[in-house]
């Protein structure tokens, strides 16, 4: 395909671009193979309710650790599973998961904590994704009023009128929607305009290293009032300090995950948290 473009394409035959096609491939492989042997998990990241400090649910986020490539990053792997079509299979296995530990949990006695679950565009735009989540929600017996499914403004924007469809299909289930990286996206407020969102997370861009006495603090807390405005609740993402938490906890913010309390962790550890801290 390439050649009949000419000789002076050069770029196409760069050797850097064959070497990182090559690259692309033996991670696809690679993946493909963690999806197969099981070598993907859920990680936790715990969430607060700022006025009280405390916990009131987590977020799963997945992590995959190969035995050549370490722990590769999601950021990495989400968008190559994306293209590839694996994330199908993948957001599958993560659903189910997610609910069958968020069961065990509620289970345990810690009845009243929420479930973030990240759902990735193509994901959302699944025709099967609302039966999907029916049966992950049948087969784990877990509480779908817990239930939070993250989604991103990019998903939205594809297709408001299908998006919108959707999303009331999976809230009449008693299921809550997060628009998540809220502020990153493309034409943010037009989503808050349209969709029925229950939550909105601040992306951490806003709140890691922000200038809280400046222009960053004052975004921060004009997101918040919008959310109390709209009757949202607001979740600030990246919170790293006490600084940011104090800031805040003084400008209404309902809820906050971050660094600052802890990074995502795996389930042994995540129960330490609930055992030592409630
Ligand atoms: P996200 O949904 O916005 O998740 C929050 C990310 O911020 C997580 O990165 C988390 O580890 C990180 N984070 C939380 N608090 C802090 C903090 O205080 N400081 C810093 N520096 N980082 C913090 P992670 O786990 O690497 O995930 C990255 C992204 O990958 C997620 O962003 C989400 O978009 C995607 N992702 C993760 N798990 C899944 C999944 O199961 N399905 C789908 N579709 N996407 C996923
Ligand atoms: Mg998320
Ligand atoms: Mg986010
Ligand atoms: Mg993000």
């Amino acid at each position: 395909k390439a050649k009949s473009k000419g000789k002076n394409n050069f770029q196409y035959y760069s050797p850097d671009m064959n070497q990182r096609a090559k690259e692309r491939v033996k991670v696809e492989t690679k993946l493909r193979y963690a999806i197969k042997n099981s070598d993907l998990q859920l990680y936790y990241q715990p969430q607060y309710n700022i006025d009280n400090a405390k916990m009131t649910g987590m977020e799963a986020l997945i992590r995959w650790e190969d035995k050549e490539l370490g722990m590769v990053s999601p950021k990495d792997f989400i968008p190559l599973a994306e293209e590839t079509g694996m994330i199908i299979e993948i957001g599958d296995w993560v659903i189910n998961s997610a609910c069958h530990q968020g069961k065990v949990w509620h289970d345990q006695g810690f009845n009243d904590l929420n479930l973030g679950v990240n759902l990735s565009v193509r994901q959302f735009f699944d025709p099967n994704l609302v039966d999907k989540i029916k049966s992950a929600i049948e087969t784990s017996q877990f509480d779908p009023n817990f239930l939070e499914l993250e989604i991103t403004e990019t998903a939205m924007m594809h297709d408001t009128e299908g998006a919108m469809k959707i999303i009331n299909e999976i809230k009449s289930m008693g299921i809550k929607i997060s628009l998540d990286d809220f502020g990153t996206g493309y034409s943010s407020l037009v989503h808050l305009k349209l969709f029925p969102v229950d939550m909105l997370k601040i992306d951490q861009v806003f709140i890691r290293n922000a200038d809280l006495n400046g222009r960053d603090g004052a975004i921060i807390s004009s997101m918040i009032d919008m959310c109390h405005k709209l009757n949202i609740k607001a979740v600030a993402e990246g919170v790293e300090t006490i600084e940011s938490l104090s800031f805040l906890k003084d400008n209404r913010c309902h809820f906050a995950q971050g660094f600052f309390f802890s990074p995502p962790i795996p389930v042994e550890k995540f129960e330490d948290l609930l055992y030592c801290s409630n």
